[in-house]
């Protein structure tokens, strides 16, 4: 059953990879690091990126009922007071007599000190917004925060998106972008920092239509993942209880992944019913209200929002493309990215330094990097290079052989199956489009190729 399995790789291994291979370093390592803040190298910004762009198209720009924004990380401070933050966006803080840690309460099960045991003061009301301020002068008039989602950027926008894009209900804002919560206590790598990305949706619908559309999108966010390689028995769905709901949610499911520490949200999915449109209208005196030509109304729509995080995406596909087997040097560690997250889709590499190899292999080189990014490597022994690649999850190499030089055939090899075949370069590009897209190696292209077998 999915609730006895145990996680496959300890986060100590992803983290040591992440940092050897370049996908996450500690941020201001330099000066003995910044707590709870993480920098994304080489490798681990092609990840997001690519993790930004599959959630942007499969919700904005394959949808007619679905417009983004992009709004400003500082906003109006009223936002926060209309939106409840300033009042409720709040953690449990105690702190330890002993060792003075701070917790937060929910953590500290049995009433004492995580750490060493000790006795906990009593629980005291700590707000997550981080305060900055707006101009010269450091006083409560200029007073700003750093938004700690990015939602309501989406609900303030309301009219504005409503009028210059006349859509009509149902329908959805969809933004990514940086959120900033003072966390009592981030860890876990990724998993809960200080500064992170959220993907969110904000659906507006007609009131009583709710429901369906709760149902609806939890279904399609829950197909994301699965669809994008998460295996789908380390996913599952939790209904929040009563009184974990936040002050606006009517219902809430969470998107639970088997992370190294145990079942944990990576994506939050809640009812919000008209709440944050009724509060803003209140605060603002505007009516965020919609005209409803059926029944020739105004309403306040109700919202459906699923609101994910990519750094917590990104966690969750490295540590569930993870995967190791022995072979003749010990240990192949491959990292089984879905094509479209790879951050690296191809990799050429001649089979030798040899300079007779050289310009045919940076002529491949160069016709493929204008489709996708390609890594050229000619360090060490194929075999080295292989594995190099592996690592890293490229999932198609294409070696150049002496042998191309006569046939003008190069050999392209599968990170999964390490199958090989040998294809003409006038049908590569259309080749290794059709394996990205998920088709078989032994597949033909029109213009033939042949099955070489086995690799390695
Ligand atoms: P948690 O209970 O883990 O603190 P939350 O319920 O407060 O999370 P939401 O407010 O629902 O989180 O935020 C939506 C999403 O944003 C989360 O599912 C997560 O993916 C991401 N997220 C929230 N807080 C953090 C954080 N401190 N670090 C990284 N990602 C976060």
């Amino acid at each position: 059953m999915a609730e006895e399995m145990t996680p496959k790789v300890n986060m100590e291994t992803i983290v040591s990879l992440c940092k050897r291979r370049g996908f996450v370093f500690q941020s201001s390592e330099l000066y003995g690091g910044q707590a709870s803040c993480w920098d994304y190298g080489p490798l681990g910004v092609e990840l997001k990126r690519n993790i930004r762009d599959a959630w942007w198209r499969s919700v904005v720009q394959e949808r007619d009922d679905m417009v983004g924004i992009d709004a400003s990380i500082l906003m109006h401070p009223q936002v926060w007071e209309a939106s409840g933050h300033l009042q409720g966006f709040t953690d449990p803080l105690t702190e330890c007599k002993g060792c003075h840690r701070r917790w937060r309460a929910d953590e500290a099960k049995d009433g004492r000190c995580p750490s060493c045991g000790g006795e906990l003061t009593e629980p005291r009301m700590f707000n997550l917004l981080f305060k900055t301020f707006m101009g010269p002068v450091e006083d409560s008039a200029s007073t700003v925060y750093l938004r700690p989602e990015t939602a309501q950027g989406i609900f303030v926008n309301f009219e504005n998106v409503l009028a210059t894009s006349r859509k009509k209900l149902p329908f959805g804002i969809a933004q990514i972008g940086k959120s900033f919560r003072n966390e009592i206590t981030p860890g876990n790598f990724i998993f809960r920092s200080r500064e992170f990305e959220q993907m969110e949706i904000e659906y507006f619908v007609k009131p009583g239509t709710d429901e369906q559309w709760f149902r609806y999108w939890l279904e399609e966010r829950f197909n994301w993942y699965v669809n994008l390689g998460i295996k789908r028995q380390n996913l599952r769905l939790r209904e929040h209880m009563h009184h974990e709901l936040a002050h606006y949610a009517k219902c809430c499911y969470d998107i639970e992944y088997l992370f190294p520490m145990g079942w944990s949200e990576l994506e939050g999915i809640a009812n919000r019913g008209d709440y944050d449109l009724s509060r803003h209208s209140q605060f603002s005196g505007r009516s965020l209200t919609y005209f409803d030509e059926e029944s020739g109304q105004h309403i306040t729509p109700y919202v459906i929002e699923p609101s994910a995080g990519v750094d917590r995406s990104l966690l969750a596909f490295l540590l569930d493309a993870y995967d190791e087997e022995p072979d003749k040097e010990g240990i192949r560690v491959v990292l089984r990215f879905h094509p479209t997250l790879a951050p690296v889709k191809v990799a050429v590499l001649p089979l030798s330094r040899n300079p007779r190899l050289q310009p045919l292999a940076r002529e491949v080189y160069n016709r493929l990097r204008r489709c996708w990014l390609v890594q050229y490597d000619d360090a060490q022994s194929i075999g080295r290079r292989y594995r190099r690649q592996d690592e890293i999850g490229t999932p198609l190499a294409v070696t150049i052989d002496f042998q191309s030089l006569e046939d003008n055939q190069v050999t392209i090899r599968d990170r999964d199956t390490m199958k090989q075949i040998r294809v003409p370069l006038g049908v590569l590009e259309e080749t290794l489009e059709r394996k990205l897209a998920g088709e078989p190696l032994e597949v033909l292209p029109p213009g033939g190729s042949y099955w070489l077998g086995w690799g390695e």
